[in-house]
């Protein structure tokens, strides 16, 4: 970017791709982004993931989506402007970009840098989200060429990281290693992953690094070899006769299935984190009756992790060498990739090639 400060007042014209409707397939569309305030950062897209979440987005299938929706909460980016009071990031670095853009920055969770917790109800997400520091205009995701997001919603990326395996860590990656972190997993424990896809095989990643023992949960042998090499003990496609007792279960599964079979496994002690976030007209309940019976086994939900927790991730990750098995994209297979993760055919995670764009 030659002049930044001429484009301060004026709006970002993106490209991306986005459905009208929650039945609708993905066309090209042009947009506008907010202009770059003083504290913003303009960035580049180069990678996109696919996430679940953006198939449930799509399909509205949590609540009636807000169209034209460019979905997209996984970018990994180069910074091509930065506002004047920008002191985290330069013209040419490498940024990401997660699942949330803004928040009040002053209640209790904000300041504990919990952002998705917003008191104020004021967390902005990615996309699909009434953008109450802009004018409440829609926000749009990163299936574009670029987004200006507040730097304190962008997360710092080295240089030397392989940019295209960094976009599925802003959010599978911090979505399995907060409650990972959150349980205290260490060497020798048995964890179970239930749902072996994008956001389960990050954390078989991040279980297996940790030394802990761990099993998968899955619905058929399919990816049991690809499981065997990440380092998984035993895998499962049936949950019958499974005679292992877990310390903590993640459950990643994004259809309908039922919990209480998963709170069986659990050892006394043991702890369940629910990341998974099935459609509301399948979503699994848990009974009370089977939590008693089943007592002294925890049952909680975890959602994303807050900014400051996001660039610990990533800092870990690439420390460790820990990143998604990811398949490049180009920008007009969103459509079949979306068709592939929800009938079986996909393997972990999907990565849109930016450059790819019409
Ligand atoms: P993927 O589609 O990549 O993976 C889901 C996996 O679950 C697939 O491997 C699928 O297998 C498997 N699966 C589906 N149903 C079952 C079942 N009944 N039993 C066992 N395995 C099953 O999805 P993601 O990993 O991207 O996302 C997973 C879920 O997490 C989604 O609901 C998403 O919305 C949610 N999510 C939640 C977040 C949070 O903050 N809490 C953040 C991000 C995502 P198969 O191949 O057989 O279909
Ligand atoms: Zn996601």
């Amino acid at each position: 970017m030659e002049n930044i400060k001429s484009f301060t007042t004026q709006r970002i014209p993106a490209k991306g791709y986005a459905v009208s409707s929650k039945t609708g397939r993905f066309e090209p569309f042009s947009f506008n982004r907010h202009p770059i305030g003083d504290q913003d950062i303009f960035i580049e897209i180069l990678y996109a993931g696919v996430c679940h979440s953006d198939i449930h987005s799509v399909r509205s299938e949590w609540q009636e989506g807000i169209y034209p929706m460019v979905p997209g909460h996984e970018i990994a980016g180069r910074v091509v402007g930065v506002g004047k009071n920008v002191s985290k990031f330069k013209v040419g670095d490498y940024a990401g970009v997660g699942c949330m853009v803004n928040s009040c920055g002053e209640c209790e969770a904000c300041k504990k840098s919990q952002e998705q917790f917003c008191e104020r109800g004021q967390c902005v997400l990615t996309y699909n989200c009434i953008d109450c520091f802009h004018d409440n205009e829609p926000t749009y995701g990163g299936y574009s060429n670029n987004i200006v997001v507040s730097e304190k919603f962008a997360i710092k990326v080295p240089q030397s990281a392989p940019i295209e395996k960094i976009a599925p860590l802003l959010c599978a990656g911090i979505t399995t290693y907060s409650p990972i972190k959150f349980s205290k997993i260490k060497k020798g424990d048995r964890i179970g992953v239930a749902g072996f896809g994008g956001l389960g095989s990050m954390a078989v990643k991040y279980g297996v690094h940790l030394g802990a023992e761990v099993s998968v949960f899955a619905r058929n042998d399919k990816k049991k070899k690809e499981a065997l090499d990440m380092g998984v003990k035993n895998f499962y496609s049936s949950l019958e006769n499974i005679k292992e007792r877990f310390d903590f279960i993640i459950s990643t599964i994004p259809t309908h299935y039922n919990i209480d079979d998963y709170l069986k496994l659990l050892k006394y002690g043991g702890e369940m984190a629910i990341v998974g976030l099935p459609p509301t007209d399948v979503n699994p309940l848990i009974s009370a009756s089977e939590l008693v019976w089943t007592a002294g086994r925890k049952v909680y939900g975890s959602l994303i992790g807050g900014i400051q927790e996001t660039q610990e991730m990533l800092d870990f990750s690439i420390k460790h060498g820990i990143y998604p098995e990811i398949e490049i994209i180009r920008a007009d297979e969103i459509d079949k990739a979306y068709e592939n993760l929800t009938t079986g055919k996909a393997k972990f995670r999907y990565v849109i090639d930016m450059s790819t764009l019409y």
